[in-house]
């Protein structure tokens, strides 16, 4: 490994103090002296009042002072409970899940009763639960059925500066409810946010701010260009923090779950072969939002005697969950971020620079217990120069169709004019309208139809939705239900990296001519087939925790039809009709190789002219079909379309009449020469 050139330190901006108590002591403590040991604690009832004269408030803590976890008990404890339950939202299913554990814990109670969370295909909440954590999209549907949220006496819009696409919505119909239900309070916090601009969005709300107790941090720069090859670089920091530094946990931020795996596997090999060179045992956890909830909380246990933790982790440890006795904090200076291109409505996972304030969340991570030290992999120019000073709010990159259609069905009749803090781009707005019109969602006059009603039934986006509903009458929901399940867990390929051609063999195995849908509906009912077998996963290299979860969402979605009355049909063979309904759903999702095979015949085009290729681990990457509907498309080397199915183009025209109309249909012509009859 060669030394790593880092330039000289450059102290970080930070204040010690001594109101910090060494977090090994803190494990020590009873519950009850833990909570008081929080900075928040000393202002609790500075709180309370606060919360009792304004009908919003912004609360701004440093991570790890005890916003989330203490302020709804303080509220509960004040006697906010006899005007009704107190709701506190999340940006992400993992902070909703850790936080309600810990906050059951401290309340003494078991989770899902007093203390509970709900979040999207879970609810471990029940009629008794008063302090509910939830995600920010389940509040938001559940402000659907209930405009007022009457049975909350507050709202704690918590992790607000993360700007996610539901916390903005929320903030614009929580000022209307407010004024509507002068009994409601609404709390806004974050560790980091611009509070003249929110308090002057919420009508000069009062700001409380609660000053932290953070130790300094020592930062370094990486001296080579800033790449987006960052692992090796990530992998040697760790390496080389782990080798030359006493003691403390490690924190490394980096972008998705499968390059977070891929580095686990990396550094687990490379410390397996290298044992007799470090004096530290090294722990290495994985943790992003998608991880499974028993090896979530692996993550938040400190490290045993002479060993040391590595946290790999997306910017999910940026605010939202709180790790004690992080001293390192390695930050590869990028995040996975959707954007959304305007003309087609079309969402892409891409990989970006984060802004300075994220740089800041992250170096912060390295001060709370102790002081600490933080490695950027770029340079101090990059950050001065190249990063923008704040993330843009999601609003404003992301698809809107569902936020969309939930303000339609709420009753906003004109999107454009809704009481957004940063509103989107209009034609990102009018593109949305349109696709859910020719989703069906919508009519001409922009009114929710009965099937966009039906769709915001369903807790799932509006084109899976759709796909859904289109099932039932295709008589294949049961296969859709699988598919989408399977979906929402993700890839439950395994593939260790001494058996690669063994796991990729039995992959194979479940290879579908059709398609990744029908690959993954394959491995599913395999599964099924041999009684959910453990033994069975291993063998065939599968993901067990995935499938488990998969099972999970396919039987909350089981619970939901049968709630609204559908009837669950299985295709039998007849897989057209599978994908049929998958087409109807993202038909605008559809690539096509052109006829004329020049020098890259690998090459697809979308609808939109982006040149893609199938992705080389979809089972469609040696066939390459003439046409496919594909489920998302991610940037890294190349564009490369991901969860692919083949169609038939002349589908289109019988399902989305709207959009697709065929004149002298010609197979093998252009995807251009298919579209240019589009209607808008
Ligand atoms: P904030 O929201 O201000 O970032 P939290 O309320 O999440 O702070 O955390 C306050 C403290 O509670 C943290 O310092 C941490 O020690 C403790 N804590 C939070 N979640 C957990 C958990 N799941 N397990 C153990 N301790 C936790
Ligand atoms: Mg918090």
């Amino acid at each position: 490994f060669e030394k790593l050139r880092l330039s000289s330190s450059v102290s970080a901006s930070a204040s010690s103090s001594s109101t910090s108590i060494d977090y090994k002591k803190r494990i020590k403590m009873s519950i009850r002296q833990q909570r008081e040991s929080l900075p928040i604690f000393k202002f609790r009832e500075e709180i309370i009042k606060a919360v009792t004269d304004n009908p919003v408030l912004i609360v701004i803590a440093e991570t790890g002072s005890g916003k989330t976890t203490q302020i709804p008990q303080f509220l509960i404890e004040a006697g906010f409970i006899l005007r009704g339950k107190i709701a506190c939202t999340q940006p992400r299913r993992f902070a909703a899940m850790s936080v309600a554990t810990r906050v059951a814990d401290e309340y003494g109670c078991i989770i899902g009763q007093e203390v509970g969370y709900k979040i999207r295909f879970e609810d471990c909440s029940n009629p008794n639960t008063i302090i509910k954590y939830m995600t920010d999209g389940i509040l938001l549907r559940e402000c659907l059925s209930d405009a007022n949220l009457d049975s909350y006496s507050v709202i704690i819009l918590d992790e607000a500066h993360e700007r996610t696409m539901h916390t903005d919505v929320l903030f614009g119909l929580l000022k209307e409810a407010v004024k509507r239900r002068p009994k409601l309070r609404l709390v806004i916090s974050s560790a980091t946010l611009d509070y003249a601009k929110f308090s002057q969005f919420f009508d000069n709300a009062k700001v409380l701010q609660i000053p932290g107790s953070m130790f300094p941090v020592e930062t370094f720069y990486y001296t080579y260009q800033v790449t987006t090859d960052y692992l090796n670089a990530a992998l040697n920091t760790v390496l080389n923090i782990h080798m030359r530094e006493p003691d403390g946990d490690i924190l490394l931020f980096l972008t998705g779950q499968e390059e977070i795996e891929r580095a686990c596997e990396t550094l687990e090999e490379y410390i397996e072969k290298n044992r007799s060179r470090f004096n530290l045992d090294l722990i290495i956890l994985p943790m992003f939002s998608a991880l499974p909830p028993d090896m979530q909380s692996d993550v938040l246990l400190p490290a045993p005697k002479k060993c040391r933790k590595v946290i790999i982790a997306t910017n999910i440890a940026e605010a939202s969950v709180t790790i004690d006795g992080i001293k390192f904090v390695v930050d590869c200076g990028f995040a996975k971020q959707k954007i959304n291109d305007p003309k087609t409505g079309m969402d892409m996972l891409t990989i970006i620079p984060i802004s300075q304030a994220s740089a800041n969340q992250r170096l912060g991570r390295a001060g709370r217990t102790a002081p600490g030290k933080c490695y950027r992999l770029y340079s101090e120019k990059a950050y001065n120069e190249e990063l923008l000073p704040e993330t843009i709010p999601e609003i404003q990159r992301a698809n809107l169709s569902q936020v969309v259609l939930h303000l339609k069905a709420i009753g906003v009749k004109n999107i454009l004019e809704f009481d957004f803090m940063d509103p989107p781009h209009k034609d990102n707005i009018l593109t949305s309208l349109r696709q859910l019109f020719l989703l069906g969602a919508l009519d001409r006059n922009g009114d929710v139809t009965d099937l966009g009603r039906k769709m915001t039934e369903l807790p799932v986006e509006p084109n899976l939705a759709k796909m859904l509903l289109v099932s039932v009458g295709l008589k294949c929901t049961d296969e859709i239900i699988t598919i989408i399940a399977m979906l929402s867990a993700g890839n439950v390929f395994y593939r260790p990296r001494k058996k690669q051609t063994l796991a990729d063999e039995k992959k194979k195995s479940f290879e579908h001519a059709v398609g990744d849908h029908l690959r993954a509906l394959n491995v599913y009912k395999k599964w099924e087939i041999n009684h959910y077998s453990s033994e069975w996963c291993k063998t065939n290299y599968l993901n067990e925790k995935k499938l488990l979860e998969a099972q999970d969402v396919r039987e909350n979605l089981l619970t939901i039809m049968d709630k609204y009355k559908y009837e669950i049909y299985s295709a039998g063979f007849n897989y057209e009709r599978v994908q049929m309904a998958i087409c109807s759903g993202f038909f605008q999702n559809i690539a096509r190789r052109p006829a004329i095979s020049g020098r890259n015949n690998k090459v697809y085009k979308t609808i939109d002219e982006q040149e893609c290729f199938i992705h080389p681990s979809s089972s469609l990457f040696h066939q390459l079909p003439s046409w496919i509907v594909y489920n998302n498309l991610t940037e890294t080397t190349k564009k490369f379309l991901n969860e692919n199915t083949v169609i038939n183009p002349l589908w289109l025209q019988q399902l989305v009449p709207d959009m697709y109309r065929v004149t002298d249909f010609n197979p093998n012509a252009d995807l251009d020469d298919f579209l240019h009859d589009l209607i808008f």
